[in-house]
């Protein structure tokens, strides 16, 4: 389907879940969140005939997405599910890492077309004083097996926070360096515990990466469904990308929507209006349903405004929208 601005969107987040095993500190209070009761999150059930509407409008990418999703039971059948609807063209997850040397097999028995692990460091100390958990060597393991296992559409996502550490950078570029897969360097959005803290441009991050690595290369080709650059550097077996949704805004090609775990369908990142249709799901046919998204989608705002206006933003932390 097409927005009114003629943009095409194809593309959904779907947070299952608004618990999460880390506590990083961009994205989550240190004593965490007050929970969603359980009945407030929508079932399988409901999510699955809620894809199904959006095949019927164009919408065939699926990212899953939480809190960290891999701690709500029943994904891996979830997954497999959403895979074996019509018309789904790719189903991704985007996860801590911490349950995946315990998943692994699992996850490639469900066919989910691929994984983007969030790791902001190589550091032990470092990675504590991020999550706020003693996590890296199960997040590593995770990220070896899943390699080993011959699993080819890995990528690493980062948030680099001020100040930087040329160690982190290193570290994680180092990953793609040695490895088949990406690792992209995100800019931090002022979204929750975001506004605490100040993200790096990729201008920051390249001085230090081309410094020890010699000078980038563009890569023009388009690797998944997302709005990342991508460079390479000489001898590197992957790629280094960039998201930069505030210094190099993207909203004119945005091609996704996000569904919370409540059944909220926010249109923008930025925004806190979107549309509950959580009874919709309970109140209307599949075909009924797709009319009705279509509609919803239709009036996606023309672009974020971080930075410049406070009216309608977002005050959830990134736990409870997905990212
Ligand atoms: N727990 C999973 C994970 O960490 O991948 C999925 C949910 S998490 C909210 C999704 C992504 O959002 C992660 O890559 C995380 O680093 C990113 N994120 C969290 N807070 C952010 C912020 N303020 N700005 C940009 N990205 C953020
Ligand atoms: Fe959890 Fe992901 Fe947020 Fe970290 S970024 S606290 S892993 S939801």
């Amino acid at each position: 389907m097409r927005d009114r601005y003629d943009r095409k969107i194809d593309y959904v987040r779907i947070s299952i879940t608004d618990r999460c095993n880390l506590r990083c500190k961009y994205c989550m209070p240190e004593d965490g969140i007050k929970l969603l009761e359980h009945s407030d999150i929508l079932s399988y059930e409901k999510i699955l005939k809620i894809c199904e509407a959006f095949t019927k409008i164009g919408i065939t990418t699926f990212k899953i997405t939480g809190g960290e999703p891999l701690v709500r039971k029943g994904v891996i059948e979830f997954i497999k599910a959403l895979k074996a609807l019509d018309n789904v063209k790719e189903v991704t997850l985007t996860t801590n890492g911490v349950l995946i040397d315990r998943m692994a097999e699992s996850l490639i028995e469900s066919k989910v077309d691929r994984i983007n692990v969030s790791l902001d460091t190589l550091d032990r100390d470092r990675f504590f004083e991020i999550t706020r958990r003693d996590s890296l060597d199960i997040v590593l393991k995770g990220i070896y097996r899943m390699v080993d296992l011959g699993f080819k559409n890995l990528k690493i996502n980062s948030v680099p926070i001020k100040p930087l550490i040329s160690k982190d950078l290193l570290g994680l570029a180092n990953l793609a360096k040695d490895m088949p897969i990406s690792v992209r360097f995100i800019e931090l959005m002022p979204i929750g515990k975001g506004n605490e803290y100040i993200g790096s441009t990729r201008e920051d991050i390249l001085r230090i990466l081309e410094a020890n690595f010699g000078r980038a290369l563009a890569y023009e080709g388009k690797l998944g469904n997302g709005p990342a650059k991508y460079i390479k550097f000489k001898d590197f077996i992957g790629y280094i990308g960039f998201i930069e949704a505030l210094n190099d805004k993207f909203c004119d090609d945005c091609n996704r929507i996000r569904l919370s775990a409540t059944g909220f369908l926010k249109l923008c990142l930025h925004y806190d209006y979107g549309f509950d249709i959580k009874d919709l799901v309970d109140d209307l046919g599949v075909d009924d349903l797709a009319i009705k998204l279509e509609n919803i989608i239709y009036k996606k705002p023309k672009s974020h405004n971080f930075g410049e206006r406070k009216n309608h933003a977002d005050n959830k932390n990134m736990n409870q929208i997905g990212g």
